[in-house]
């Protein structure tokens, strides 16, 4: 769907949860996309491209918010049919050009049905860097760690939008990332971006208006909420290990049981890690 003047949603549903990741079109001259989604989604966003009267051989750059196999399954496919360039952080580009390091290091379940191939990064993006996408426009990387060491956010003034990729946790959903201090640090530091009047994020429909910022402090809020949860539940029961530590967190979060992963894990593990510190997390 459009939802800004340039900018085109299309949300891809996970087969196996409710849960879903969304890829990005930005419509300009050529076509500029962020993130790639799951490889059965190939369909969909062609079929996108055709039934909006756009092609996938305008697309000349993806770029890649983070490596994980949800935001990567259909770049080598697209980059195959258009040629274009694929940029991403340097900290992601070893799993993005060698996927089977990625699922020796962080093998989900689900992981060999979202992405096939490996794909080459053309362009290493850092912090301030401002990607050129032609017609006078671009996008200005902001390194936003905490969901993983590399992952950028995107913003793009034209529409006055940010895509945060998995760097805006979902208040009351799944929460992961692996270092909950960068990750506090990088939501703060989205929060000072100004003039922001849509978040594109990849756990969110996308959100516009006032809603952007309060997203932010909801997902803050949130963490807190996580990290005050973790350390009720691991004081009631110091002797759990990290897994059944886990289950509780779930099911006092009101999540189910079904969600425990172990990328779920980590990130309890990572509340732990601070959990003589708690005054830090106070927001
Ligand atoms: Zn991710």
């Amino acid at each position: 769907m459009q939802v800004t003047d340039h900018i085109h949603a299309i949300k891809i549903p996970f087969a196996v949860s409710t849960r879903f990741v969304y890829a990005y079109l930005i419509y300009g001259k050529k076509i500029c996309m962020i993130d790639s989604g799951i490889s059965s989604a190939k369909e969909k966003i062609l079929g996108y491209l055709k039934q909006t009267g756009r092609a996938p051989q305008e697309i000349n750059l993806i770029v890649q918010t983070h490596s994980h196999a949800d935001h990567i399954g259909l770049s080598a496919e697209i980059k195959k049919i258009s040629g274009c360039k694929v940029a991403a952080h340097g900290a992601e580009q070893a799993w993005i050009e060698d996927i089977e390091e990625q699922y020796r290091r962080r093998p989900t379940p689900t992981f060999r049905s979202y992405v096939h191939d490996s794909t080459k990064v053309d362009w290493v993006a850092k912090d301030g860097d401002l990607l050129d996408l032609g017609d006078g426009e671009n996008l200005k990387v902001i390194h936003t760690p905490g969901h993983s060491p590399g992952s950028i956010s995107l913003v793009y003034p034209a529409d006055g939008a940010l895509f945060s990729g998995d760097a805006v946790p979902l208040a009351g959903g799944l929460p992961i990332y692996s270092d909950v201090f960068v990750m506090i640090q990088s939501l703060r530091k989205l929060q000072t971006v100004k003039g922001l009047q849509a978040l594109f994020s990849s756990w969110h429909d996308p959100i516009q208006g006032e809603k952007v910022y309060r997203t932010m402090d909801e997902a803050l809020a949130y963490m807190q909420k996580v990290h005050e949860v973790v350390r009720k539940e691991n004081a009631a029961a110091p002797s759990l290990d990290s897994r059944e530590l886990t289950i509780r967190v779930l099911m006092n979060l009101g999540l189910p049981e079904s969600l425990l992963s172990p990328i779920v894990v980590t990130t309890i593990e990572a509340h732990q890690k601070v959990g003589q510190y708690p005054s830090i997390l106070t927001l």
